[in-house]
């Protein structure tokens, strides 16, 4: 299935160039950090690059909004969502699945505005292959232990669900090859402005 997202320039009938936003997608194991690279970035130019809010059948975590964090929808809803086609992408992950609906990113997209996806990497490969143009990064962490002492850090899961997502975690690592980027996170200062060197050298292209 193509997806019907514009993402190059267009020329208009009088020949002026409409720009057309770019998708970003920045990928990579789960407590990487790139929700914070993402929040880092988007706070520090709301203007052009908007936040694409995922829809997830997992429960919210305490502190967490319904339509900030997550639209938080049951399985019910969110097969109706897969059928409708309303998805551009979605993956199972430890128990539930997440996904990026398709009419805020189409809108902003065809409005001119940059969308940046913080997903996993199943979602950015059906991104790399729906949406050409696409400018996939990956983010990773410094080390697995360090990636281990995050997810425990977060303290909301259990031991088994921690366990899952550094399996998954080691599977994901290997498919970084096939990413446009690569950025380690050591320091969050540092890996978003990589990141937002990256976005700039697209802009300016
Ligand atoms: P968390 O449950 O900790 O919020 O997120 C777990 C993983 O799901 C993270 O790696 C996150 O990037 C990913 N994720 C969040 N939203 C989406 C989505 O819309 N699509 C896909 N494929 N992954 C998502």
């Amino acid at each position: 299935m193509r997806s019907s997202v514009h993402n190059s320039s267009t020329g208009s009938r009088s020949n002026s160039a409409i720009r057309t936003g770019k998708l970003f997608v920045l990928a990579g194991p789960s407590g990487v950090g790139k929700g914070s690279i993402v929040r880092e970035l988007v706070s520090r130019d709301p203007e052009s690059l908007s936040l694409s809010v995922s829809v997830t059948t997992r429960a919210p975590r305490p502190a967490e909004v319904d339509g900030v964090d997550y639209f938080f929808v049951d399985d019910d809803a969110f097969d109706r969502m897969i059928r409708a086609g309303e998805l551009l992408e979605w993956a199972e992950i430890v128990g539930h699945r997440s996904g990026t609906p398709r009419g805020f990113v189409e809108d902003r997209l065809a409005a001119g505005r940059d969308v940046v996806l913080e997903i996993d990497v199943v979602g950015a490969s059906q991104i790399r292959d729906r949406v050409p143009g696409s400018a996939l990064i990956f983010v990773e962490p410094p080390s697995m232990e360090e990636l281990e002492r995050r997810l425990r850090g977060r303290g909301t899961e259990t031991e088994d669900r921690i366990r899952l997502r550094l399996e998954t975690a080691e599977w994901e690592m290997e498919q970084r090859a096939w990413f446009d980027h690569v950025v380690v996170n050591d320091d969050l200062e540092r890996a978003s402005s990589q990141v937002a060197a990256i976005i700039e050298a697209y802009r300016s292209a």
